[in-house]
């Protein structure tokens, strides 16, 4: 446990018993675009931090939403230690609904973590994001949903690995009581950093990603699954009074097959989100702008689909669904 009042270095002194609004300049060249929104709700009485954000991706309204609604919600009368929220990491995607990406150099930020100081706009803002608050975090909640043109079902993820940290990270995302927790132990796509549970295990704090929404709308029942998961973590360490019931515990998945269309076209999935899919199962079909069926999409595994692209176009390579395997 940190000690109390924190000192985060971007925020200075914060005040006990206090809800603080600041207007952060991230370090980095490339980031004085603009300065981001941060709320500190500073516990009068001492107790673990918990770092919040959402917004990595731009185009992800209800976690953005649970943040805004949080920061307004918590009391620092009551609350035993601090929690820092971010509603949006992502400002350029976020002012442009850019889907995946930042729109100033087109990286996907959740595959480019832990940053590089010296890197792009998405390497830089990832590596001011590990630095200046989750490496200074006992816990570490990355709230993200389906981007713009995708269904999802609600879901978390963490590291797979055999520290106490990883144990730490899987026991909140557990407490969290969205239905299905992936532990994942490689990256789930090729690129040239990792996501951002994976780079807070590297610095010893524990983190995971919670989704839910999607579609680019603003899906209330989503918003209320993230603050209530929210609000569990925080009350299962002891930080404030428990305000919802427990869920259930979490189905296990333990792998996690992105599917990608082979033709650039017209996608005409065959199954729904939450849909159960059999190895070897046709699950949807490309079609060219003529109407000619270019390829029938094949499930490379059994599994729950859990994202599915419900916008029709899609490029060469184009991502179609997420299929969660060894339920
Ligand atoms: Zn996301």
């Amino acid at each position: 446990m940190r000690t109390h009042p924190p000192h985060l270095p971007l925020l200075g002194d914060l005040q006990p018993g206090t809800t603080q609004r600041h207007s952060v300049t991230l370090p980095g060249t490339e980031l004085a675009d603009e300065p981001r929104p941060i709320v500190t709700v500073t516990g009068a009485r001492s107790g673990p931090l918990v770092f919040i954000n959402a917004g990595v991706h731009g185009g992800e309204y209800p976690p953005i939403e649970a943040v805004i609604r949080l920061s307004r919600e918590l009391d620092p009368a009551t609350l035993a230690g601090t929690v820092v929220l971010m509603p949006v990491l992502n400002l350029p995607a976020f002012w442009k609904r850019t889907m995946f990406v930042c729109p100033v150099d087109n990286v996907n930020p959740n595959r480019v973590f832990p940053g590089d100081p010296n890197g792009t706009y998405s390497e830089q803002m990832t590596h001011a994001l590990v630095n200046e608050f989750i490496a200074h975090a006992d816990a570490y909640i990355d709230l993200h949903g389906g981007d713009i043109p995708e269904a999802l079902v609600p879901f978390s993820i963490c590291r797979d690995g055999d520290t106490p940290v990883d144990a730490k990270a899987k026991e909140l995302a557990s407490v969290f009581g969205l239905p299905y927790l992936l532990t994942v132990s490689r990256p789930i796509q090729p690129a040239k950093g990792s996501s951002s549970y994976v780079a807070a295990a590297e610095r010893g704090v524990p983190g995971f990603i919670a989704e839910a929404g999607g579609v680019g709308q603003l899906q209330l029942d989503a918003v209320d699954l993230l603050t209530d998961g929210v609000r569990r973590v925080l009350a299962h360490l002891e930080m404030i009074q428990p305000m919802v019931v427990n869920a259930a515990p979490p189905k296990l998945l333990t792998a996690f097959e992105w599917v990608y269309a082979k033709h650039p076209g017209m996608f005409y999935p065959a199954v729904a989100v939450n849909d159960v899919v059999r190895d070897g199962q046709a699950i949807g079909k490309v079609g060219s702008l003529f109407g000619d069926t270019l390829e029938t999409v094949i499930a490379p595994v059994d599994g729950r689909v859990l994202f599915l692209t419900i916008s029709p176009a899609v490029q060469a390579n184009g991502l179609l669904m997420g299929i969660g395997a060894g339920e």
